[in-house]
């Protein structure tokens, strides 16, 4: 079988530098071409020449039309808006989408499904192993602990991060919330500032550190009047992402158009 042309959407990023290394030693797979935001200066250069790496022939365009045309799948890490233009060219053409932008509201993530129906797309808001195992593992504590623990979840990441909570802090929320059988929406607090009252019992709350260069740290809290758990995970590198991300797109060739998320890339049940 052919290797995989996997293009890098907004690939002078943090995360599109990362994506570009995982591609070029990851077997199977090879990059083929970037975007960034039109007037960039990697815009026309081989996005292997970014990297310091033997140049593959590849190109940055400023269109992304035409890295969907040049490549099987696009992995994308850029910011909610462009995401949602690449859902829709993705769904013309019928091919892979590995979307991992955090901060989609609602209606963007509408999008993404209706996206689906001819693309097969994979999103998550963390694409590592780790942070999966602990949603799963989040949601049977909190079904578990029973209403008597409150959940806090505290999340810090570094400084350049432009959305709070983090995507991945609200999917953790979203996973304890599932384990009690209850919609985040109806109990988040996401923030609390000046004189907030007591806390409700069945809240799920928030709290948002930035700082640094923090890869992601998460922990979530449960916390009893006489006890507490606490799970943490910490990102120390972006590879793990990378992985996860390269990883759902091998997943995904061949795969019926769809939305699915890191869990069906994992093979985890709910
Ligand atoms: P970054 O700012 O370093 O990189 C984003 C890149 O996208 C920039 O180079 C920017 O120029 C480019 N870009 C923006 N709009 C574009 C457009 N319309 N067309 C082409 N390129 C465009 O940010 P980052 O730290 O790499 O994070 C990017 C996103 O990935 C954020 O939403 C972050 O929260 C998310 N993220 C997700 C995971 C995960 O596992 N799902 C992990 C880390 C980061």
């Amino acid at each position: 079988m052919a290797d995989l042309r996997i293009g890098v959407a907004g690939c002078a990023g943090r995360m599109g530098q990362t994506l570009l290394k995982q591609i070029a030693a990851t077997p199977g797979c090879t990059i083929g071409g970037g975007t960034e935001r039109p007037g960039h200066a990697a815009i026309g250069q081989d996005p292997a020449a970014l990297l310091g790496l033997k140049a593959t022939g590849a190109r940055v365009f400023d269109d992304p039309a035409a890295l969907f045309d040049a490549c099987d799948a696009v992995i994308d890490f850029t910011a909610p808006e462009a995401t949602v233009r690449h859902a829709a060219l993705a769904a013309g053409r019928r091919k892979i989408l590995i979307a991992g932008t955090t901060g989609l509201k609602p209606e963007q993530e509408q999008a993404l499904r209706m996206a689906a129906v001819t693309a097969t797309i994979v999103y998550a808001a963390n694409m590592s192993v780790g942070v999966n195992v602990l949603l799963q593992v989040t949601k049977q504590v909190a079904a578990l602990l029973g209403p008597d623990f409150d959940i806090e979840v505290l999340e810090m990441h570094h400084k350049h991060k432009v959305d709070a909570p983090s995507g991945t802090a609200l999917a953790l929320g979203r996973a304890a919330a599932a384990g009690r059988k209850v919609k985040l929406d109806e109990v988040a607090v996401r923030a609390r500032d000046g004189i907030t009252g007591a806390r409700k019992a069945g809240d799920i709350g928030f709290a948002t550190l930035r700082g640094g260069s923090v890869v992601g740290d998460h922990t979530v809290m449960f916390a009893s009047d006489s006890e507490r758990i606490e799970l943490t995970h910490k990102a120390q590198d972006r590879s793990l992402f990378s992985s996860g991300a390269v990883r759902a797109a091998l997943w995904a060739r061949g795969k019926p158009a769809g939305l699915y998320g890191m869990n069906d890339v994992l093979g985890f049940k709910d």
